[in-house]
């Protein structure tokens, strides 16, 4: 069975969006995951089709409606779902290279995209949702966020990227960021190409890589897990 996402979203219409062209959406077409996009407002309960309704307490703004959102994921996921459910949300935990690999070894993904304000803080408990924040920045609507979490995780799909020494070598892979890349031409204004990459000796290359990727690391995240300097290895 392929990787399983399901999208709960009030503007379905915004997928798949960037997940349907190149890598993603190759993928897609190739049945190497799927995904299915339900609109929310189908399980409204009036015939307005409302989702939202103002904040208990007062103040600015819309809530999502506990018992509509409920119905949403209970149509779209069924008790014996191994899949777990994921609420994009400014509040979650970080999402890091770790979890997408984690999430991408499992058998999919049932994703909330909020609206609004948010939703209504007691379907979090009641549908066992995950909080998972893409940044320390506030979007208008999940939907966005949960194409970064898609467009992360497909591309570590078995299949999906031509070369897998890619996913190994690249930022984060290690609690380390990549080596700097270079191709043709071999001079581009008056910047040569560092002399070891032409050598053909492949140690000396994987070494200078090695010592590269540390040395961005330490410069730039020193807070990455992992990272243990360069005298530490
Ligand atoms: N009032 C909320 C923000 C609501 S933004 C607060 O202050 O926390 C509306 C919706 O956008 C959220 O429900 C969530 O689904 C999505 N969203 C906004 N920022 C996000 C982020 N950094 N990561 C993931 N989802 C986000």
């Amino acid at each position: 069975m392929s990787f399983r996402a399901t999208i709960l979203s009030i503007f379905p219409e915004m997928f798949p969006g960037p997940l349907g062209v190149s890598l993603a959406g190759r993928a897609l077409s190739d049945g190497l995951w799927s995904l299915e996009v339900r609109d929310i407002r189908d399980s409204a309960k009036d015939k307005h089709r409302s989702v939202d309704d103002t904040p208990a307490g007062g103040g600015a703004g819309m809530v999502m409606r506990a018992d509509v959102l409920a119905a949403a994921i209970d149509a779209a996921s069924t008790p014996d779902d191994a899949r777990p459910r994921l609420l994009m949300s400014p509040r979650g935990k970080r999402l890091d290279q770790a979890r997408v690999a984690e999430l991408a070894a499992g058998p999919g993904v049932v994703v909330v995209a909020g609206r609004f304000e948010g939703v209504d803080e007691r379907v979090v408990a009641a549908r066992n949702l995950e909080e998972v924040s893409i940044g320390d920045y506030v979007l208008s609507g999940g939907e966005v966020a949960a194409m970064v979490l898609l467009d992360a995780i497909v591309r570590l799909l078995p299949g999906v990227m031509g070369n897998a020494e890619s996913a190994a070598s690249e930022s984060f892979a290690e609690g380390l960021l990549e080596y700097p890349q270079y191709t043709r031409p071999q001079v581009f204004e008056g910047q040569a190409i560092p002399e070891v990459l032409l050598s053909g000796d492949h140690k000396k290359i994987a070494e200078w890589r090695r010592a590269e990727a540390e040395r961005i690391t330490a410069e730039r995240r020193p807070d990455l897990k992992g990272f243990v300097g360069p005298k530490g290895r």
